[in-house]
């Protein structure tokens, strides 16, 4: 979500006639920032009291902090840090370009955008030119869930949908701007249209619209809380061609103490029951998943039953992160705290297992013949011969590919023959 944030300013400020720099060039930095766990936002600190030089230097510069730090410490970093003179949150990004020029136009004025809407804020649409061939469109912003350990709904606010129309009308302008990849974002797309009293399709029936648009290829969506899957959003893993066999969805826990604790509001059971729906609905899809070590509370016991839900679900991936209190939230509360080294010695027995898991997913791909879409981004050249890219299959795998030189292959897809599997990606041939 805040790729496709700091993505919308970018184009945003490329319209208003600004140009990207390199650090030691720029008249303006402008940071995003996370705050979901303790280690992205003390970087945050860090960065600025280097740039801060900058300003020592060259009077004129200045930074903007957005994004989750910006909404908590907010007109806090006009103090702490004089180069800041714009702090903007997430509902405030649409506004930050109007901001800029203010800004621009009155060295003395700092400025800052932190109130939380009560509507979903649209966004000026600033798809200009070309488009990537995969694009995040957002289906809402905010969340209403309060999981004991997160700090989401205070930094990114109450759950508000966006309009239907609005995301169709994005999704429509896309395609015909040649997008062939669309991901729906939202911290909890599935109850998306919950908090706009049933004005707006329901999230199944708005994965059925994007996914009959002409000229689309591929639709994913994320993130999804076990806790809200509908049985039709399952179902259409099976019925839209263009959803692709991917789903992320995030168990947090294997032990069921542990999950009430987090107020999950799903116990193990279920969380299997939905992975054997999706299976049998779609038997090829990747699955991947969010996991929290160390929990207050957490004991060996809870933490091997995490172990076990690995092996009995067998994730092609997951991102896993030690527990950390964030200031606010519940689960700051909870006792007993768990002690660092033992955080830390769950987490890499856990990834050791995960590793394990991945490595023989991305080995039963070899030999496949699958399309493959090809990002733009991503090209590296080889002494001129030969170029490699790099695309991903329909199940969201990363997949290099060896293409002749002097051609431009970004947005397309192209058919290929898995013939490696690495450590987290594939290697694929094109079929002639
Ligand atoms: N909306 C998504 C994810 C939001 S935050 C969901 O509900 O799953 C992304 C991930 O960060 C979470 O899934 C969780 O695994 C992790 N996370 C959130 N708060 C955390 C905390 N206090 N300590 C450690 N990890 C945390
Ligand atoms: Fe945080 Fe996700 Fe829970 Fe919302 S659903 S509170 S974003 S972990």
């Amino acid at each position: 979500m805040n790729v496709s944030d700091s993505q919308w300013l970018d184009r945003s400020l490329q319209t208003m006639g600004l140009t990207p720099s390199r650090e030691e060039d720029a008249d303006i930095f402008l940071i995003n920032t996370c705050s979901v766990r303790e280690k992205p936002e003390h970087k945050i600190y860090s960065l600025l009291g280097r740039l801060q030089d900058y300003a020592r230097l060259k009077p004129h510069v200045f930074a903007g902090v957005g994004g989750c730090v910006a909404q908590q410490v907010g007109r806090g970093f006009f103090e702490r840090f004089p180069l800041v003179r714009l702090v903007f949150g997430t509902d405030g990004l649409a506004m930050v370009p109007e901001a800029l020029k203010r800004l621009l136009g009155d060295a003395h004025l700092k400025t800052s955008l932190l109130d939380f809407e009560d509507y979903y804020p649209e966004r000026e649409d600033n798809w200009n030119g070309e488009v990537p061939g995969q694009a995040f469109v957002n289906v809402m912003q905010g969340c209403d869930n309060y999981c004991a350990y997160c700090i989401v709904p205070y930094t990114r606010g109450r759950q508000k949908s966006r309009r239907s129309e609005d995301i169709l009308a994005e999704c429509r302008r896309l395609i015909s701007l040649g997008t062939k990849e669309i991901t729906l974002l939202g911290q909890n797309v599935n109850s998306y249209g919950q908090d706009r009293n049933g004005q707006e399709l329901s999230f199944a029936d708005l994965l059925y619209e994007i996914g009959g648009l002409a000229g689309l290829d591929r639709l994913r969506f994320t993130t999804s809380h076990p806790k809200d899957i509908d049985s039709r959003v399952i179902r259409a893993f099976g019925e839209i061609s263009a959803l692709c066999p991917q789903l992320h969805l995030p168990l947090q826990s294997g032990s069921d103490r542990v999950l009430e604790a987090m107020g999950r509001r799903y116990t193990r059971e279920e969380y299997l029951n939905i992975v054997r729906d999706l299976k049998s609905a779609c038997p090829d899809i990747a699955l991947s998943t969010d996991l929290i070590v160390g929990f207050p509370g957490e004991t060996e016991e809870d933490f091997s039953q995490t172990l076990d839900m690995l092996n009995l679900v067998g994730f092609d991936s997951s991102f896993s992160f030690k527990y950390s209190d964030r200031t606010g939230v519940r689960s700051c509360e909870m006792q007993p705290k768990i002690a660092v080294e033992i955080k830390a010695e769950r987490l890499a027995r856990l990834q050791k297992l995960q590793n394990e898991w991945t490595a023989e997913k991305l080995a039963q791909r070899v030999g496949r013949k699958e399309p493959v879409l090809i990002e733009n981004s991503s090209k590296k050249q080889h002494g001129g011969e030969t170029v490699s890219w790099t695309g991903r299959d329909p199940g969201g795998r990363v997949v290099h590919v060896t293409l002749p030189p002097g051609r431009d292959f970004g947005r397309q897809l192209l058919q290929v023959e898995i013939v490696r599997a690495h450590k987290h990606s594939l290697t694929g041939e094109v079929i002639k």
